[in-house]
């Protein structure tokens, strides 16, 4: 089995892959973004360790290119505890395991293990409505052949509608699903974010996709026109 680290601490890096050794792993070090991604890219992995906070290319950055290039390899994402980023962010963008520094070494190859077990996952459905497609595993919207640039919540609003087509949805639905259980701002976010959205995927090409229904929330038209 042969894995990649990804980890600009180089000691930890060279604790886990001599650890890993041991445990009948060929274990290769990269310490910065842009080098881990190219082997990545490059070299047959099995499984990869990614941490988040990388010189060069954050390992957000990374997973995104990785995925964006079709390549499946199982990640597992080493998050800090009061980073800037949480655990639903990693798994959100499409890493398949996380696990929050400091971590036990045991638990570490329990996870890979684990990961190597179940082999490169099932990626999710590009999701259609019309010409406008986002694909979850890519982090990726077009509306025909052109790509549209979304922030993750923008993306994560719209993959929710997209899921949902033709339904009316309440604001509250979307808030509770969209933002975190735990936000308690009011509504009107949502009404700011479905601006935003059809700023993007909808005025520029002339659509009405998400329309507004009075008093009961949104409503995604899957084969708006
Ligand atoms: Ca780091």
């Amino acid at each position: 089995m042969r894995m990649l680290i990804i980890e600009d601490e180089r000691e930890l890096a060279e604790a886990i892959a001599d650890g890993l050794a041991a445990e009948g792993f060929v274990a290769d070090a990269a310490h910065d973004g842009t080098d881990g991604l190219w082997r990545a890219l490059h070299e047959p992995y099995d499984v990869i360790v990614l941490d988040i906070m990388l010189p060069g290319l954050s390992g957000y950055e990374v997973l995104k290119r990785l995925r964006a290039a079709k390549v499946w390899t199982p990640v597992l994402m080493l998050t800090a505890k009061d980073g800037e980023y949480d655990e639903a962010d990693a798994l959100d963008l499409g890493a398949d395991d996380y696990l929050s520094k400091p971590f036990s070494y045991v638990v570490l190859v329990a996870h890979l293990r684990a990961l190597l077990r179940r082999g490169a996952p099932a990626r999710p459905a590009v999701l259609v409505a019309d010409d406008l497609a986002l694909d979850p595993a890519c982090r990726r919207c077009r509306r025909g052949n052109r790509d549209i640039d979304l922030t993750a919540r923008e993306f994560t609003l719209l993959e929710y509608l997209l899921r949902h087509p033709d339904e009316v949805i309440s604001k509250t639905d979307i808030l509770t699903h969209v933002w975190d259980e735990n936000f308690d701002g009011d509504t009107n976010i949502v009404e700011v974010y479905v601006g935003y959205l059809r700023r993007k995927i909808d005025a520029p090409f002339n659509r009405l996709t998400i329309e507004t229904v009075r008093g009961a929330g949104y409503r995604l038209r899957s084969g708006a026109r």
